[in-house]
């Protein structure tokens, strides 16, 4: 079995903590590695190092840094079976989508090396004679990136090709249910030369190592993708040094079916975006306001296409859509939402209950619930499973009132042939994100950006990139 260890300062080193932090396949709820627990000294040993070699990160040319983006691509595109192996194992997701997540974030260092040339300031009239006001782009200094378990190589590459290219160096916490693919990138970069110090890894607990990365006043600025619990306590860890923060948190992501949509395109994309890594996906349609008009023939074609969605093992499972949730506390969860929504009154059309097909792992069946209403926890709290509940309304300001009536603002959908509703929904709705026409995903040079409880700040794009940069003013005056 396979032991991985901190990667800090260039080297590989076993924490003085007597513990190991297990990884079971949740498939096989067999054990597949171990890792050892970080530390606080851990932590302050990785930031130290980022700190040191940060000047001479900063002070090399942006497309000298890009190469070494480039290089991470090429041994991520080099080494991407393995990688999506990895990945499909330590947390169940589908092979397919395991090499989705593989392939893209190759593509994402490249993009992010593309900014190299387009790092800009600004001069700007002054009001007084001879005079230039300068704003320049400045890198912060080091980067905690803080990810969750469920894109954990992707969303790594998100906060380190974002924070290496604007002249920051970086320390990363992978999530410790899903720490291995990470582990092994930093394995492979031992290969491409990275000055010591500009990319560390710490794996251990979000209330130890990650609390401890949040409140040093050598960290820069902390990206956290996660709940909004470990959200509100980065706050206050960040609050001791009033350091940056963003905050990619949860969503419950509604999308809105009028009756002049497209059905097939309607239920196909919502299904797809409902059971895309069985669920667990910030950006998955979490609920569904459908008009009135249609609201019986629709739930009948999503019935249909719900009960054909197929659940295998994740990596041996040829073409499975999805299969098992990531953890005991995960399907623990979920089965006591759908419980409580039974009890509230919520009628079961698929699904509802565990799969009792594999005698082993934490297998959900994808599930539809009707019979729902606006204040019911299933429609506000995110359930981040393969469950589905359906409700109806009858003019579109109703299904837009719905839709903002709830503490996360992350991404939303419409679905219409109709060009007023269309605008008037994406005027509406009160979410960083609106999909039109289309299934929950985003691309990598959008701007993936919660509101409300969802976050702050955001990620992807020239905007995500911007966030590793101060702005600094010079007013220069000259005789
Ligand atoms: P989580 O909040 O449990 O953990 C995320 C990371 O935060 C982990 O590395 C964890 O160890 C760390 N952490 C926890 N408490 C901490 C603390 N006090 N200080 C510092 N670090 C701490 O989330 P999760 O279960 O891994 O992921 C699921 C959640 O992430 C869902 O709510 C999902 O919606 C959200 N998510 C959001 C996005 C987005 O882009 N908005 C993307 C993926 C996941």
């Amino acid at each position: 079995m396979k032991h991985y260890k901190q990667y800090i300062n260039g080297r590989f080193i076993d924490s003085n903590a007597s513990s190991v932090i297990e990884i079971l396949n949740p498939c096989t709820e067999e054990i597949i590695s171990t890792i050892s627990t970080g530390t606080v000294e851990d932590a302050n040993h990785a930031l130290e190092a980022a700190q040191a070699s940060q000047p001479a990160w900063e002070a090399l040319p942006a497309i000298k840094r890009a190469a070494f983006l480039h290089k991470m691509a090429d041994v991520i595109r080099e080494n991407r079976v393995f990688l999506a192996e990895t990945l499909s194992k330590e947390q169940a997701k589908v092979i397919g989508l395991a090499q989705v997540e593989i392939d893209v974030t190759a593509d994402y260092f490249d993009y992010n090396a593309g900014w190299a040339r387009r790092i800009e300031g600004e001069i700007i009239q002054s009001d007084r004679e001879k005079e230039h006001i300068y704003l320049h782009k400045v890198p912060i200094g080091v980067a905690v990136g803080i990810c969750p378990w469920n894109f954990p190589f992707f969303v790594m590459a998100r906060k380190v090709a974002a924070s290496l290219i604007t002249g920051n160096t970086c320390v990363i916490k992978p999530s410790s249910e899903a720490p291995n693919t990470v582990m092994e990138f930093a394995d492979l970069i031992q290969k491409i030369d990275l000055p010591t110090g500009v990319l560390n890894f710490v794996c251990g607990s979000g209330r130890t190592v990650g609390n401890a990365l949040s409140k040093s006043p050598i960290t820069g600025i902390i990206s956290l993708t996660g709940s909004v619990g470990a959200g509100q306590q980065i706050i206050s860890a960040a609050a001791e040094n009033i350091t940056k923060v963003s905050l990619e948190l949860g969503g419950k992501a509604p999308a809105i079916v009028c009756a002049d949509a497209n059905m097939e395109l309607a239920v196909n994309a919502i299904v797809a975006s409902k059971v895309i890594f069985s669920g667990q996906v910030c950006n998955c349609a979490e609920r569904v306001y459908v008009e009135d008009r249609i609201y019986d023939e629709f739930v009948d074609k999503l019935t249909k296409k719900m009960s054909q969605v197929t659940v295998e093992d994740a990596l041996t499972g040829t073409n499975a859509d999805m299969s098992s949730l990531v953890s005991k506390a995960q399907i623990d969860k979920i089965s006591e939402m759908v419980e409580f929504a039974k009890k509230e009154g919520a009628e079961v059309l698929v699904g509802g209950k565990r799969d009792e097909k594999f005698d082993k792992g934490y297998f959900y069946k994808p599930t539809l619930l009707t019979n729902v209403s606006q204040n019911m926890e299933i429609i506000q709290e995110e359930v981040f499973g393969p469950v589905l509940p359906v409700m109806k309304f009858s003019t579109l300001d109703e299904a837009i009132a719905l839709s903002n009536d709830c503490q996360f603002g992350l991404t939303s959908s419409i679905f219409s042939e109709n060009y007023n509703n269309i605008m008037r929904a994406t005027n509406g709705l009160h979410f960083g994100e609106t999909y039109v026409n289309r299934e929950h995903f985003e691309a990598i040079q959008g701007f993936h950006a919660g509101w409300k409880k969802s976050g702050v700040g955001g990620a992807d794009g020239k905007h995500g990139m911007e966030e590793y940069l101060h702005t600094r003013v010079v007013y220069a005056q000259y005789y």
